[in-house]
This record gives C-alpha cells, sequence and structure tokens, in this order.
C-alpha cells in the first residue's frame, strides 16, 4: 500500500480478519479491508464480494468461496466457522470476506463466537452495510431531519428462509418511520400486506435497490401496496433493499446517479422546502 501517514495493525499469522466489503463497488472498501487483502494467506468470501476486490489480495493468496456454487447448496455455517478455525490453526492469516459489514445480518457474530470458543484472536473491520450506502447510491439518505429522527433494519427472511417470527409488525408498521428490508424480493408480498394490515399506509413511498453500488444498479420508486407487484412485473431479482417511508422521495433531489445521466434534480423534493406539516 502507499505509504499512509498512520500505521496499519499488522495481520499476524494464526489471526481471523472478519472484513465487510461493501455492497458492490470496490472503491467502498476502507482502508483496512484493502491491507488485509494485501496481507492475508488465505480469503474466504462470500457470493455479494465483487470479483475485482478479489483481484486485490496478494499474489499467492488462496481464494475459497464460502457460497452457492454450480447449484450446490451453500456451505453450512458450521463448516465455514470449522474452516475459519483450520486454517488459522494452521498458522495461516485468514480474512473472511463478506459483503456489506460482517455485522449486518452476515453472521458475522456467528463466526466470531466460533473463533472464540476455539481461542482464535480475531479483529472486526466493518463495512459499508447495503441498507445505508446501496441506498446512498440509490440517492436515498437513510436518516434527513425533515422526514424522520430514526431507521429501522429488518430482515424479510428468517432462519428457515421465511418471514422471520416475532416481528412486531404494528410496531414496525406505526412506529418506524423509516424501514429498511434485507433479503425481503421473495416475501414482498407478505411483507408489505402485514405492514399494511398493521396500519402502514398503502400510498407509502417505496424505493427497491437492486445490485446496488454495482454497473447493474437498478432503483424501482413505487408505494407499499403496488410493490409487490411492481417488484414483479419489473423482474427485480436480489439482491436488493426496500427502504419504505418518506426519505425515498428526497431521491428526486438527491438522485446523483441519474444526475450524472443528465436527470434535473429537485433541489425541494419534499415540497414547502421541506416542511410536510406547513400548510
Ligand atoms: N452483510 C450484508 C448483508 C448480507 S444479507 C450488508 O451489510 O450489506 C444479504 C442481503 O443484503 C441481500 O439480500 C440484500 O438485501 C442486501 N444486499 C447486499 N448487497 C446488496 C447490493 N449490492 N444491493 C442491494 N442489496 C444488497
Amino acid at each position: 500500500m502507499d505509504k499512509l501517514p498512520f500505521a496499519m495493525p499488522d495481520f499476524a499469522p494464526g489471526w481471523v480478519w472478519l472484513v465487510g466489503a461493501g455492497p458492490g463497488d470496490p472503491g467502498l472498501l476502507s482502508l483496512l479491508a484493502l491491507h488485509a487483502l494485501r496481507a492475508a494467506d488465505v480469503v474466504v468470501y462470500d457470493a455479494l464480494v465483487d470479483k475485482r476486490i478479489l483481484e486485490l489480495a496478494r499474489r499467492g493468496a488462496v481464494l475459497e468461496y464460502a457460497g452457492k456454487r454450480g447449484g450446490k447448496p451453500s456451505a453450512s455455517q458450521p463448516d465455514i466457522s470449522r474452516r475459519l478455525v483450520q486454517h488459522a490453526k494452521a498458522g495461516l492469516r485468514v480474512l473472511r470476506l463478506k459483503g456489506g459489514d460482517p455485522f449486518v445480518f452476515g453472521r458475522g457474530g456467528e463466526e466470531a463466537l466460533a473463533l472464540v470458543a476455539e481461542g482464535v484472536p480475531f479483529r472486526i473491520v466493518p463495512g459499508i452495510t447495503a441498507g445505508i450506502g446501496g441506498l446512498g447510491y440509490a440517492g436515498i439518505p437513510v436518516t434527513h431531519r425533515d422526514t424522520n429522527h430514526a431507521v429501522t433494519f429488518v430482515t424479510g427472511h428468517g432462519i428457515a428462509g421465511e418471514v422471520p417470527d416475532g416481528l412486531d409488525w404494528p410496531a414496525l408498521a406505526r412506529g418506524a418511520p423509516v424501514l429498511v428490508f434485507y433479503m425481503a424480493i421473495k416475501h414482498l408480498e407478505t411483507i408489505s400486506r402485514r405492514l399494511i394490515a398493521a396500519g402502514r399506509p398503502a400510498d407509502d413511498p417505496v424505493a427497491i435497490v437492486s445490485r446496488a453500488a454495482t454497473d447493474d444498479q437498478r432503483v424501482l420508486e413505487t408505494t407499499l401496496g403496488a410493490c409487490a407487484a411492481e417488484a414483479a412485473r419489473h423482474a427485480i431479482e436480489p439482491p436488493a433493499v426496500v427502504a419504505i417511508g418518506a426519505v425515498v422521495r428526497l431521491r428526486a433531489g438527491l438522485d446523483w446517479i441519474g444526475a450524472l445521466a443528465g436527470r434535473v434534480l429537485d433541489a425541494d423534493p419534499l415540497g414547502a422546502h421541506g416542511r410536510r406539516d406547513t400548510g
């Protein structure tokens, strides 16, 4: 790496670094992630990691895929954790590279606890999570003073692949001004129906951002009532994040990628200088 005005931590043999690679664009990698790629002996990576990021790995590093391959089921979580432990105990510098942030719906906690159980030392390198950075690439801030003082991240996919049990739908519908769903495309119909049944207006704005921060990024702006049908009609594919709430309207002013292609941005996307409550 070019000379930096500060020291990077040593990536010592026998250590595992659990690193987030961000949502897509390789430029969103952190300096620590790049440092780890340049030093690792083995890189155990997930499906959502851009191939160009893997090209940054040290020459001679072994690249190990931990996701689904050729229709085979994905490596089970205990298998992956076991592999990390084995490599570390063999004295390798092990880079566990995950899409987004390892601690946001990324099972980073599970893997790190498996390391703790085996006495393997580790470091966490957070990454930019899709539900924040991916929405940023769509021109949608997750918070904005005029629209929301809180944001709620939700997974649309439970451990068995179903909409998770135990979500308090009325609380989400009424108490969470902005909801950001991960892994929600498959169950969008159920999710939107439950939110509306629990009191969320069907005309609440929704943005579905597919393959955010990649060259294939697609953004569908719709409403809660229409989002499932629209996503199907436009053949929106995962990975995608789904933002629900007033912040979605800010995209009319903040779609900076659209602006590169000539879109004229609206400096007052919420109307009345951003205030919904002034008459
Ligand atoms: N740890 C990751 C999330 C992994 S779960 C993170 O912090 O981003 C996988 C889900 O993440 C996908 O189903 C999708 O909802 C979201 N996701 C990951 N990468 C994405 C991308 N480039 N664009 C849109 N959504 C993405």
